[in-house]
């Protein structure tokens, strides 16, 4: 039987907060979304210049075939906005190695039709100049894909929110209760609902520690290359390196944001609560990593290096589910999840109000599942 719209909490002003109060209110609940800090809040995992959106996903067919899903719900998104904040490049994959995660994907892609060109490594500088083929064994090429403009995206986002009468009460809460739709704030004050959504990325472990979520503390080096590069750069793919050593990914400067530089590798702690400042130590490592792949990597200027939490899950999986009776969780998307945040709020919302669709969301979230029926608008 369907769940008529109530009174919801959504804790956490992330992508995920606010795609699900978004999708939770155009169903007619009355929407409350509470944060500890502002909106968009630079300590979120959410926010950032940007993050990427790509089709390779090693041999995980049921991310693979979000990412389709998702393309289709930031349509939507953008059509609401009236206007885009995507910018196609194109991903470009390399690798040290033979068959790994470039072979998985490169299987997976094919199988499911997508387009996948192979370039021969040494061809890449000639290509790309400001990239060394040292050490590469296997290179390829993939359209679509590109950078989601992650800020402009959290700042348009909230816009709508605001637009459909959708509440902000910025409050920390130290206390969650999904059985009652409950959440106790710092001050004392306790706050119900009919329905309380938990979305409280990298904070996660601190609100329920039962959930198997864990923070990485992963750090970022944004840069601006050598004047004779930069038009290079700009009209570069996202790159995905991958060696012994965990590689580097690399995200273009597109539309007037810089590039930035990261690592594949989860760190082995964190803490949200943590400074995002980052040491020159940190900022080495990740230079480090990408030396070999960027001859004159020391003639970029490094702009800024920070850290920037990921919600880690075991096997990378995202945990959507429903938690006690009146309670639902959003979390575990460790480092992969912007790209499916608009997805995910309409998912979650159809599931709320469709309990059917409750028990089978959990297993599509985590990857391992289609979509079940219904779950997602006609024609996703
Ligand atoms: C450096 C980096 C690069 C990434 N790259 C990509 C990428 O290329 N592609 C991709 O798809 N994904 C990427 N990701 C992952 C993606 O950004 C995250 O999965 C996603 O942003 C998580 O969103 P969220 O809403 O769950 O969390 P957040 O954005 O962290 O939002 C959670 C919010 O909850 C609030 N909150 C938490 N606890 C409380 C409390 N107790 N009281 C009140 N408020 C609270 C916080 O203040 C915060 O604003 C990347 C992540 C990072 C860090």
């Amino acid at each position: 039987m369907p769940v008529a719209a109530g009174t919801a909490l959504v804790l956490g002003g992330g992508i995920m907060g606010l795609s699900a109060a978004r999708a939770l209110a155009a169903q007619g609940w009355r929407t409350t979304v509470l944060d500890q800090d502002p909106i968009p809040n630079p300590r979120g995992s959410s926010h950032d210049q940007h993050r990427l959106i790509r089709h390779a996903y090693g041999a995980e067919l049921g991310y693979m075939a979000m990412v389709d899903q998702a393309f289709a719900a930031w349509d939507r998104l953008w059509a609401d906005l009236g206007t885009s904040h995507y910018v196609p490049t194109g991903v470009l994959a390399m690798a040290e190695a033979p068959g790994g995660w470039l072979g998985a994907s490169r299987a997976a892609l094919r199988g499911a039709g997508h387009a996948v060109e192979d370039i021969a490594p040494d061809s890449l500088p000639a290509r790309l100049p400001m990239l060394a083929a040292t050490g590469l064994t296997d290179a390829f090429l993939t359209i679509p894909g590109g950078v989601l403009l992650a800020d402009r995206i959290l700042a348009g986002l909230l816009r709508l929110c605001t637009t459909q009468g959708i509440r902000f009460r910025q409050a920390r809460v130290t206390a969650v209760d999904p059985e009652h739709a409950r959440a106790t704030l710092a001050d004392g004050t306790t706050l119900a609902a009919d329905l309380l959504v938990v979305a409280a990325g990298p904070w996660l472990p601190r609100l329920l520690p039962a959930q198997p979520v864990r923070a990485s503390r992963q750090v970022i080096v944004m840069l601006e290359p050598p004047a004779a590069l930069r038009s290079a750069w700009e009209a570069a793919p996202m790159m995905l390196d991958l060696a012994d050593d965990g590689g580097f990914y690399a995200v273009p400067p597109v539309a007037g944001a810089t590039l930035k530089l990261g690592d594949h590798r989860f760190a082995p702690s964190g803490d949200a609560e943590e400074p995002r400042a980052a040491s020159p130590a940190e900022a080495e490592e990740i230079l480090a990593l990408a030396r070999r792949r960027l001859p004159g990597l020391d003639r970029y200027r490094l702009l800024e290096a920070r850290a920037c939490h990921y919600d880690v899950s075991p096997e990378e999986r995202f945990l959507l589910a429903p938690l006690g009776a009146r309670g639902w969780v959003m979390g575990g998307f460790s480092g992969h999840g912007f790209k499916f945040g608009p997805l995910l709020g309409e998912a979650l919302a159809s599931a709320v109000a469709n309990p059917a669709l409750a028990t089978l969301l959990p297993a599509w979230a985590a990857g391992l599942a289609p979509p079940p029926p219904g779950l997602l608008p006609s024609g996703a």
